[in-house]
């Protein structure tokens, strides 16, 4: 007898990337910030702290809301927050997807989209993307038997950090049947982002976490900007207490740390330029990326056996396969000293 429902079962589970608990790695596979948060962020804490933690939280992040949206150019009520980004797309999969129904997503992209819909025992449609990481028309295409019910795009997209721009999702969601979710984790690395479009289309919704820009991925605090009838029906699914009080307070004092967050944001994407030019001339090929981490392909030496030496000597990296599209590594932008160690023993490997 099976103790779970038959999806549960049949389905594998998303494996997250490996978070080693001890032993010293530099970890370069999870797209963690290097750098740690903005001081605030510690401060804003142990205040929370020394008032006690005997209450329960506010269970709409009242404070978070409230500075995200004079940040963000919103009302707070456009905003709902989420233990972590994965929290809100699990939240919205939940109100918006049902049994048989189907949730749309590119390939290659976010694993856990997946999963997410198996849990529901939905459907998922995967819709390649072209060789220059732009998406076919059949993305904003209905679907015949009128199943399709969110379509998630993860922008930019992961494992690429490339990215669509804000005229093209607004075009895209205008020929959609359906919400489409703009899942912006890695937005605050990019040139452009999407949060101007949900005033424009009530479909259109963006998600953001405080785990990559704002180095905070152990804090668990992320949200989702879209229009307030939206967010009405979302807040009926959330857990109630889905944010805590530390998190709440935490998250808060870093929204309000723009300084930090620009400063941040220009070191890691200078690391990032030397990334790209180091593991170009040890002759991957790598897409340029607007996140904080780079895809990267070498034309003989395989990605796995790379990945492996390189856990060997202690450096994590993210190996992705994805089947019969092909694989390749993820390598999160680290500080420049990781980054040069991670090149300095890809070309030992290269060269030997
Ligand atoms: N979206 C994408 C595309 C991601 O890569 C991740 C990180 N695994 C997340 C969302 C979730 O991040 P978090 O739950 O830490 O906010």
């Amino acid at each position: 007898m099976s103790m779970v429902r038959d999806e549960i079962a049949k389905m594998a589970g998303y494996a997250p990337g490996e978070q080693p608990q001890a032993g010293k790695f530099i970890k370069l596979n999870t797209n963690e910030n290097p750098y740690p948060p903005s001081a605030k962020v510690a401060a804003a804490i142990s205040a929370c702290l020394e008032r006690g933690l005997m209450r329960y939280p506010d269970p709409f992040s009242t404070p978070f809301r409230q500075r995200a949206a004079e940040v963000l150019g919103v009302e707070p009520d456009w905003i709902l927050c989420g233990n972590g980004s994965d929290d809100i797309l699990t939240i919205v999969t939940r109100a918006m997807v049902g049994h048989g129904e189907c949730l749309r997503l590119p390939r290659p992209s976010y694993v856990l989209y997946k999963t997410l819909a198996a849990i529901q025992g939905a459907r998922t449609e995967e819709i390649q993307f072209e060789d220059d990481w732009s998406l076919p028309s059949a993305f904003g295409a209905a679907k015949d038997d009128g199943t399709l019910r969110v379509v998630f795009l993860p922008n930019p997209n992961s494992p690429s950090g490339t990215v669509l721009s804000a005229d093209a999702i607004l075009k895209l969601a205008e020929r959609l049947p359906c919400p489409l979710l703009v899942d912006e984790a890695y937005a605050d690395f990019a040139d452009s982002n999407c949060v101007s479009l949900v005033a424009k289309n009530p479909k259109i919704m963006v998600s953001r976490t405080l785990s990559k820009s704002y180095g905070l991925a152990g804090l668990r605090f992320g949200f989702l900007i879209a229009q307030p009838q939206v967010i009405e029906q979302l807040n009926k699914v959330k857990d109630s207490y889905n944010c805590d009080a530390l998190s709440i307070a935490g998250a808060t004092a870093a929204i309000d740390d723009q300084a930090w967050l620009t400063s941040n944001v220009d070191k890691v994407r200078s690391t990032r330029a030397v990334l790209e030019t180091g593991l170009a001339q040890l002759g991957f090929s790598v897409t340029p990326s607007q996140a904080n981490f780079v895809w990267a392909k070498h034309p003989t030496a395989s990605a796995e056996s790379l990945y492996l030496k390189l856990k060997q000597e202690r450096v994590l990296v993210r190996y992705m396969n994805y089947g019969n599209w092909g694989d390749g590594l993820r390598i999160s932008v680290g500080d420049d000293q990781q980054n040069q160690v991670c090149l300095t023993l890809l070309e030992s490997f290269l060269s030997s």
